[in-house]
Parts: C-alpha cells; structure tokens; sequence
C-alpha cells in the first residue's frame, strides 16, 4: 500500500446533504480541526443537499432526542430558521381514526432548505473544505490492495474530470449511492437493495386555511400518520404542521402493493393522484396553496424514494465508509432517517478520526462504527422490519382491530421509544379475540414479537471484528428467512 500520508485529504465525505455535514463536522470536532476534511457534493453551494431536482424532498420530522444526541457530542446546535416548529410527538391513527398511538416524544419540524446552508456554515467554520457542482461517479482504488483511496466525478464547470485521493472516504450520497452500488473493492457491504424494501414517496409544503376543527386530521402540536391501505397502500400517510395553517402532507407506498391496488380497482392512478385525492380527504385542509415563500421555492412540491429495511449489514470497507440513507439507515416502520443519520454521522466522523490518527483504515480498524452505531441505533431495526413486513399484508379492518384490542400501556410506551411492541396481552385475551384473520393476526403479532427478542439480543451480540460476521450474518439470515416466507 503507498502511504497514507501521499493522499490529497485525510477524509473525504462524498454528499454534502444531512448525514455529510454531521459527518464532516463531527470529524472537525473530535480532531481538534487538525485534518484535512473535504465535502464534495453535486448540488451548487446555495443548493447543497438537495436530493433531487424536486428538492429537499422529506417530511422533515425529527426527535428532538437525536439533535440532542449530536449537540451533546460535538457541540453542533440547531435553532430559528432551520428548526421551523416545534412538535410534541407523533400520533399514528387506525383506519378509522378510533384508536390513537403516540410516538417518539418532543420533536422539530425542520426546514429541509435551509438546514445544509446552516451545517454547511458549521462545517466551515470547523475548518472543512466543500467542493461543490462535482457528481461523484466512482471510487478510486488502490492498485492491488483492495482499498478505496479516493473518489472520481465529473466537474462541469471547470469541464474536466475531478479526481482527489483520501485516506478515507465516507460515502453520504443518499439511497441511490452509486458509490456503493458499484463498490469496487471486496467487503462485506451489501450492494443492492431489494425493490420491495423501497417506498416511493411525495409530499407538498402547503399553506392552508382552516375549514374545521378535528385534531385527527390535522393538530399544530402533533404529527400525524394515517395507517390506512386504501390511501397509502404497504406505507402510510402523514401531516405534519409547520405552523397553525401550514403543513407538510404526503405519503408512501410500497411499488407492489400500490400495482396491485390499482389492479384490483381497474384504475391508473399515480403517487401524485393519490397525495392530490389523500389532501382532498382531510376535512381541516381547504384551499391549499402550494407554499411560495423564498425558505420554500423550489421545495414545496416532490417525490422521492426512502428505504425501508434495517441498516446494511456491514458499512465498512478498506477506506470507506457509509452513513445515513447510503446505509439504509431510515426506521423501516416509519422510514425516519433523520435520527439514525444524525446518531451515525456523529459516531462516524469519530471513528474515522481514530482510524486516521492510528494511522490505520482498514476495515478492521473502521469496525467499531458498525458495532457502536447497533448498540447507539441499529440493534432495533431488523425486528422492525419484520413488523413492517407483516403490517403490510394486513387489511384495513385487521389495523383497526388490532390497534384497539391488542396494545397494552406497556406496548404503547415501547412504541413511543421507537421500539418494537411486546404484545404480552394478546395471550391472555386469546380465547376472546373475535374472527379468524383477528387470531392469525394475534398469532403473527406475538411471533414478531418473540422474534425481535431474539433479533435484539443477537445484534447486540454483532462480531467485535470482521472474522465472525460470516457466521453473524447466516444466523441473521436463517431467522429473516422464516420470517420472511411467513409473511410474504
Ligand atoms: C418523502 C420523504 C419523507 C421523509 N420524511 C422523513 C421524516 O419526516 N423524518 C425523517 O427522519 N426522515 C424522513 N425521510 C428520510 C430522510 O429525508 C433521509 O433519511 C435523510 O435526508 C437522509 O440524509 P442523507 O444525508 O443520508 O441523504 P440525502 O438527504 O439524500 O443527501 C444526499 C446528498 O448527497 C448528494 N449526492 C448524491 N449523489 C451524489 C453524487 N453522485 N455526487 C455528489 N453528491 C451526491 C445529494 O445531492 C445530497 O446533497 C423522508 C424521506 C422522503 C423521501
């Protein structure tokens, strides 16, 4: 391997959006701002972090207990503008609005637009460098050596083709990283993700005026998701407030199940007619405006996809790294990836510092991150994505009996921390449960459960070193595998 020390930066962090910036301002901080740090990111920098030509597309909900997780470590705060309205929680709904589940606790409604201008000021103030207007199209690799040492793109306005060499490159280009897609080096990263564990996804930032009182359509307080097959077939729907009569509305589906929704009615209907007909619906919405205001131009409409499955299984590699929606990193039961982005840049820009410092990038050496970011985040993901697995197969009337009979105080108390329900009183209520898809349902619901005890406990036991994923990931396989064929 040629020196570390010939490269042209310590770390380069390709995406300079939500997951990038922390990563980048995190590395700053732990390094006492002594290493070379560039953001590269294809947007102009009054653009930076836009996921798309639609926008900063996003429901732009997060915990306040994840920023509070970033600003206790590395001292980055977040206010007035970025931060746009402050929430109490999440209510999630049953089809027929009768039951109510909060979850998570106080939160932010932020603003996707302004947000990257105020990390990108944090991140330079730290002493990082940005790049911007170049499109990363590949890694570099060492010859022989199996190890990224740089990344390759495109850089139309100087109309000549970018090329820097890192020590390390942490990969922040969002779900469709191509970075990894076409990782060149051997690891254990998966490469690809499977359609079915995408959801296509739009929304509108809207003003509106009032037409009525009813706190399950729309409440300045609370977030609210709507689980409802009919309007977001396998995903759901959601309002969240940005004021007292503005709003961020949209929805998700799951590809296969919206295919064969449109089948089985014999209509064409698209992501956008469903938002349009899901707005028409909310009886406090009338007269929606689509927001014109300069924090929102260019950002009020958009889709675009989001993951749904637990994080990758492994997310390092010989001098790379992935971070946020790279690594699938958005909750697989409400596809919020803001937290985990936040806990995992914070820990990653850390990690890579002591790599560097040890003078070290090597998978091995990178290993930790995997590890602290299961024990931080990580470790509740797979069994929520069996849950999800399962709440997509069911009906309208199975959601609704089963948010009413089947959650106890306790389960809504787990929910409310984001973690998987234990469903203890299905058992005791058995012989009361009424209809036959009500039992299957009680019976899936206590398999998730006993399930995710044993997925929990085996990702806390993750391999301290890549040695022993091997056999980590077959025993992870072998119990997704089951579940799986359960719910197909
Ligand atoms: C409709 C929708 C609603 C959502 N709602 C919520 C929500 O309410 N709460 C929540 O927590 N999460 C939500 N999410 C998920 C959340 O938006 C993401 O998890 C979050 O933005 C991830 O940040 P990131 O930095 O990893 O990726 P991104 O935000 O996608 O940023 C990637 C950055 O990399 C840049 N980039 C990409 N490719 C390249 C390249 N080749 N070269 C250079 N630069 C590149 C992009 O331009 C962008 O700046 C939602 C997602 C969608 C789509």
């Amino acid at each position: 391997m040629t020196s570390l020390d010939k490269r042209d930066h310590d770390i380069i962090i390709a995406g300079g959006g939500l997951a990038g910036m922390i990563a980048a301002s995190s590395a700053a901080y732990y390094s006492g701002q002594t290493l070379s740090i560039l953001v590269v990111d294809r947007n102009p920098l009054c653009e930076v972090g836009k996921k798309t030509i639609t926008g900063w597309v996003c429901g732009d909900a997060v915990g306040k207990n994840t920023v509070d997780y970033m600003s206790n470590r590395i001292g980055i705060k977040w206010g007035y503008p970025e931060i746009e309205h402050p929430v109490k929680g999440v209510m999630a709904y049953s089809p027929d609005h009768e039951t109510a589940v909060p979850f998570d606790g106080d939160g932010y409604i932020l603003n996707r637009k302004l947000l990257p201008q105020k990390q990108t000021k944090d991140a330079l103030k730290a002493g990082v460098e940005v790049k911007d207007m170049v499109a990363l199209r590949s890694l570099i690799v060492e010859n022989n050596s199996n190890t990224v040492i740089g990344v390759e793109g495109d850089d139309p306005a100087n109309k000549s083709t970018f090329k820097k060499t890192a020590k390390l490159v942490i990969d922040c280009t969002g779900v469709t990283s191509v970075l990894r897609t076409n990782l060149p080096v051997k690891s254990f990263i998966q490469r690809r993700i499977h359609r079915d564990d995408l959801e296509g996804t739009g929304r509108y930032i809207y003003n509106f005026d009032i037409a009525n009182e009813d706190k399950t359509f729309f409440d300045p307080d609370y977030c609210i998701i709507h689980l409802d097959q009919k309007l977001a077939p396998g995903g759901y729907a959601w309002v969240f407030p940005k004021g007292k009569n503005k709003v961020n509305i949209g929805l998700g589906i799951q590809q296969k199940a919206f295919d064969a929704m449109n089948k089985r009615e014999g209509v064409h209907k698209s992501l956008k007619t469903l938002i349009d007909e899901y707005v028409q619906l909310n009886t406090v919405i009338s007269k929606p405006k689509l927001s014109k205001s300069e924090t929102d131009e260019g950002n009020s409409w958009g889709t675009w996809q989001v993951s749904v499955r637990r994080q990758n299984d492994c997310m390092v590699a010989n001098g790379y790294m992935l971070v946020g929606d790279a690594a699938w990193m958005p909750k697989p039961l409400d596809a919020g990836g803001i937290g985990p982005a936040i806990i995992a840049a914070t820990i990653a820009g850390r990690v890579a510092v002591e790599a560097i410092q040890s003078n070290d990038t090597s998978q091995r050496s990178l290993w930790k991150y995997n590890k602290e970011f299961i024990n931080d985040y990580g470790y509740k993901t797979a069994g929520l994505e069996v849950f999800r697995r399962m709440l997509q197969g069911l009906t309208n009337e199975q959601i609704n009996y089963g948010m009413k009979h089947f959650l106890s105080k306790m389960d809504v108390d787990k929910i409310s921390k984001g973690e998987h329900p234990e469903f203890s009183t299905v058992d005791k209520i058995g012989i009361f449960i009424r209809g036959a898809l009500n039992k299957k349902l009680a019976e899936n619901l206590a398999y998730t459960s006993r399930l995710n005890e044993k997925l929990v406990e085996h990702y806390y036991n993750y391999p301290d070193n890549p040695e022993t994923f091997t056999h980590w990931q077959q025993i992870l396989n072998n119990y997704l595998d089951e579940a799986f064929s359960k719910f197909k």
